[in-house]
């Protein structure tokens, strides 16, 4: 696995260093995480279940408080943001069943309350393509249509930053593609920040998002995708072979499987533009597999 090492930038729209956080009893969630988000980047964040994409999510807005390191969004402290700094955040809980006595209509009439900023057109536009009744309790709504309020109440003031957690997992495969269209003109609109968890592989490959594994309580790896594809090769050889190889390509070991008799496979991750000597067995991966081997 790599380590990743972040110098430190108020330009960042959140930075995470040496997070540990566990919960009272349990296991170790993240264990000196480091994570850095970008203006502009969209991010995808694979993890098995259970791999702590919630709680990882949660440390990054300043909800659970870290057991050591620090969590900084524009350059803030997240456990005591300014109410600037609060607004140009928004977020996709993975569950919220609040408001159920509300219709939508009262639900973003509330919301809009709070916020200095907010697109009425935005949110009519998607209100009418999402197809959501707006004068009936959301109770009422189906699973997706309550997903699909919940995004559109976090898109509506704009934020910087929107984070979203398992967005997609109860929505139709044409409502995923919707939704996908409308994370990326977020950003290529404003320069905003989107990470969201997922494990549904297929949504990821539709848009060139950045994808960040989530392993072992770190982030083990965060490339864009298609470059991830480009430059990623698995090679099997002998242990002392393999050492020789990684050298001279100047490859990145992300992964080693020890196999029989002395010899293992490596996923190794190639140097940009690196060509590969002719007659050399490499496989390429696809985001699938790098998902089983990495996470
Ligand atoms: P993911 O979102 O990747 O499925 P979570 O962040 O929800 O993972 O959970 C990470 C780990 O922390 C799991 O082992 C889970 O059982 C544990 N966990 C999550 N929330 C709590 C909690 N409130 N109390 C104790 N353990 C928790």
């Amino acid at each position: 696995m790599t380590s990743q090492h972040f110098s430190h930038t108020d330009s960042a729209s959140a930075e995470l260093s040496g997070v540990r956080l566990s919960y009272p009893k349990g296991p170790v969630v993240l264990n000196n995480l480091d994570w850095q988000l970008l203006p502009g980047q969209v991010v995808g964040l694979l993890g098995r279940n259970g791999a702590g994409k919630t709680t990882l999510l949660e440390a990054l807005l300043g909800l659970r408080e870290p057991d050591a390191g620090a969590v900084r969004l524009f350059g803030q402290d997240a456990l005591a943001l300014d109410d600037h700094a609060r607004a140009r955040i928004g977020y996709v809980p993975q569950h919220s069943d609040l408001f159920e006595g509300f219709t939508p209509a009262q639900l973003l009439a509330y919301f809009k309350s709070f916020y200095p900023r907010w697109n009425e057109a935005k949110v009519d536009g998607l209100m009418s393509r999402w197809d959501i009744a707006r004068d009936q309790p959301i109770r009422k709504l189906s699973g997706g249509q309550k997903q699909r309020l919940s995004i559109i109440r976090a898109l509506a003031h704009e934020p910087d930053l929107l984070v979203l957690d398992e967005p997609v997992a109860s929505l139709d495969p044409a409502g995923r593609r919707d939704f996908l269209r409308e994370l990326v003109s977020q950003v290529l609109d404003r320069g905003a920040t989107v990470v969201f968890s997922t494990h549904i592989l297929s949504d990821l490959e539709r848009v060139a998002f950045n994808v960040a594994f989530l392993s072992g309580g770190r982030i083990a790896l965060q490339a864009p995708l298609d470059e991830l594809l480009d430059q990623v090769r698995a090679f099997t050889g002998s242990v002392t072979e393999m050492a020789g190889l990684m050298a001279r390509l100047n490859a990145e070991a992300l992964k080693r499987t020890p196999l029989e008799a002395g010899r293992e496979r490596v996923l190794a991750r190639l140097p940009a533009g690196g060509e590969l000597p002719s007659g050399l067995a490499a496989e390429r991966v696809s985001l699938d597999d790098l998902f089983t081997e990495l996470t």
